[in-house]
């Protein structure tokens, strides 16, 4: 049969045009790499990443070639962003502050031909690049910097190749199920792995995830994306802010608190998206810059557990509506996003905190499931905790040259996620799967002891992991750094989870330490902790 309505393809060229056509005039301000503000519109934006295209073609690069960047969020990150995908090529994002032997896999396994840097990243590459073979160009994200030359052989520049391309230059046809990027999860045990998205992917993500109960960006909003454009594609920020043409702040490599105020405050940034580390340092610049962030109308949070005490304060003293959300590199990465349904306005504000905090309802595109370590299905009762799964059309099928599928045999792709769902689809994340602690064959959060510990003011951070344990296979312990110059003893912190949990979740132990271990995506590493006080409870 004939179709009876239009097909196009969906692609991310399609977004940068709808952009540079329509909201042309729309700025993109973005924080250069050495600190400088530089101001750019959508058309600027669109027509240089047809120069940067038409130019990578002339260098020799051929559809489904990779293209990758070691970079802050910044115009030059975000045109490479359309320029790569738009033509065919595929833009592979690289987290900078991944261990250097993690580095050199994945661009040797995702065989980068083009690796784009920021100034900031050079002397990473300067140390690797005898071990990437694959490379045939490595680009400066700036103009000809003799200095750097020097590092680097044959070093290119990025504003000369923008200068040697053509702003006229057509997209080639694309069809939808062509790759456009690739990111690769952090791996904090094995080798990082690579989740490839498509065209049709990303703009379906694009669609489905600013629903007006998703980040609901629209024209007349200004967003700064504090999440790295390394990280998950700063949550499809990008896409989303050229669907609709709002105006975009990037903040290149100043994400501590006092840039960050100064930015909100400068451009008037109406929406911010980062993870719960950023808005500490967010609301401690605030206070000492006495701001009030009169601009800002709300937060997204994502990426690990809001600490509950955040809602409030947002809300309280600077009427910030915070969002929580959660997603994974493999879901593009918008899995669910917090916002309440009509039957819940009549509730009261404190009623409303509550349902909150929780990560959120998946939105129109994707679905979620509970099933135990045997799967079988668990109850969507709000009490039940299971395997979380997921599935739809912005999630991972097959890792990149994996060869088999990573998905169940009835087509769900496992989160690593310990959660609950409730009947209306509220997901409540509890762990990950290899951090809860089963103590005894029952389960103890180990987020819920993190959250009870981090609300004592005497805390700067802290993580529960699991120890050997002879009687209960596994105990909590607790790692905790002090707020500075404070004087806090074991029992006065073990004495604030007094009525807070059961007793015998209590953490076996307390361990004060200067810093706790981070990863590449400033999340704890417990694989660490575990390795370093695992068996601190056994004889
Ligand atoms: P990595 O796996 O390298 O940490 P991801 O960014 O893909 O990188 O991490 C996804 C994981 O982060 C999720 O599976 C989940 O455990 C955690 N996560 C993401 N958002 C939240 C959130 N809002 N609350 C709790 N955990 C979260």
């Amino acid at each position: 049969m004939l179709s009876s309505m239009m097909h196009q393809q969906l692609t991310i060229g399609s977004l940068i045009e709808h952009a540079g056509r329509y909201h042309g005039e729309t700025a993109v301000v973005s924080v250069e790499t050495n600190g400088e503000m530089s101001h750019s519109n959508w058309r600027t934006v669109y027509d240089n990443s047809r120069r940067l295209a038409s130019a990578l073609f002339k260098l020799g690069l051929k559809s489904g070639d990779r293209a990758a960047t070691i970079a802050w969020n910044n115009r030059r990150h975000l045109e490479i962003y359309f320029g790569v995908a738009s033509s065919g090529l595929v833009c592979h994002t690289i987290n900078p502050r991944l261990f250097p032997e993690q580095i050199v896999y994945i661009i040797n396994h995702a065989e980068d031909q083009v690796l784009f840097v920021d100034r900031t990243f050079l002397p990473i590459v300067e140390k690797l690049r005898d071990q990437l073979n694959s490379l045939k160009a490595v680009v400066l994200m700036g103009p000809r910097d003799d200095e750097a030359s020097k590092v680097i052989d044959g070093l290119l520049f990025y504003d000369e190749l923008l200068d040697s391309g053509d702003a006229e230059f057509d997209w080639p046809e694309i069809d939808e199920n062509q790759p456009s990027s690739l990111c690769y999860t952090s791996g904090t045990t094995g080798n990082p792995k690579g989740v490839l998205y498509t065209h049709r992917s990303t703009v379906l993500h694009t669609m489905g995830g600013n629903q007006p109960d998703g980040l609901a960006l629209s024209a007349s909003d200004t967003v700064m994306p504090v999440v790295p454009m390394f990280h998950a594609n700063a949550w499809g920020v990008p896409y989303i802010a050229a669907a609709v043409g709002c105006k975009l702040v990037l903040p290149g490599p100043g994400l501590d608190g006092p840039s960050l105020v100064k930015l909100i405050d400068g451009e008037s940034v109406t929406l911010a998206l980062g993870v719960p580390t950023i808005w500490q340092g967010l609301l401690i610049a605030l206070d000492a810059a006495g701001s009030k962030a009169e601009s800002l109308k709300r937060t997204v949070v994502g990426g690990s557990a809001l600490p509950p005490s955040m809602i409030p304060i947002f809300r309280d003293r600077y009427g910030v509506d915070l969002v929580h959300a959660w997603g994974m590199t493999e879901t593009s990465p918008l899995g669910t996003l917090n916002q309440l349904l009509q039957k819940h306005q009549v509730l009261d504000a404190q009623q409303q905190a509550i349902l909150r905090l929780g990560q959120g309802r998946p939105p129109f595109g994707v679905e979620l499931r509970l099933v135990d370590d045997d799967g079988g299905p668990v109850p969507q009762d709000g009490q039940a905790q299971g395997n979380l799964q997921i599935r739809g059309h912005w999630i991972v099928d097959t890792y990149f040259h994996a060869g088999e599928t990573a998905l169940t045999d009835d087509g769900w792709f496992d989160t690593g996620d310990v959660a609950t769902l409730d009947p209306d689809g509220y997901m409540i994340i509890h762990d990950r799967s290899k951090d809860i602690i089963k103590s005894g064959g029952e389960w103890i959060s180990t987020v819920e002891l993190e959250n009870i510990a981090i609300s004592h003011p005497d805390v700067a951070n802290a993580a529960v992991c699991a120890a050997r344990h002879e009687k209960w296979d596994e105990r909590p312990i607790l790692i905790v750094v002090k707020a500075g110059g404070k004087d806090l003893s074991e029992g006065d912190l073990l004495a604030h989870f007094d009525g807070k949990i059961a007793r015998w979740q209590l953490p076996d132990k307390v361990i004060f330490v200067d810093e706790l271990p981070i990863g590449g995506t400033g999340k704890v590493l417990k694989n660490r902790l575990r390795e370093q006080f695992g068996d601190i409870l056994v004889s």
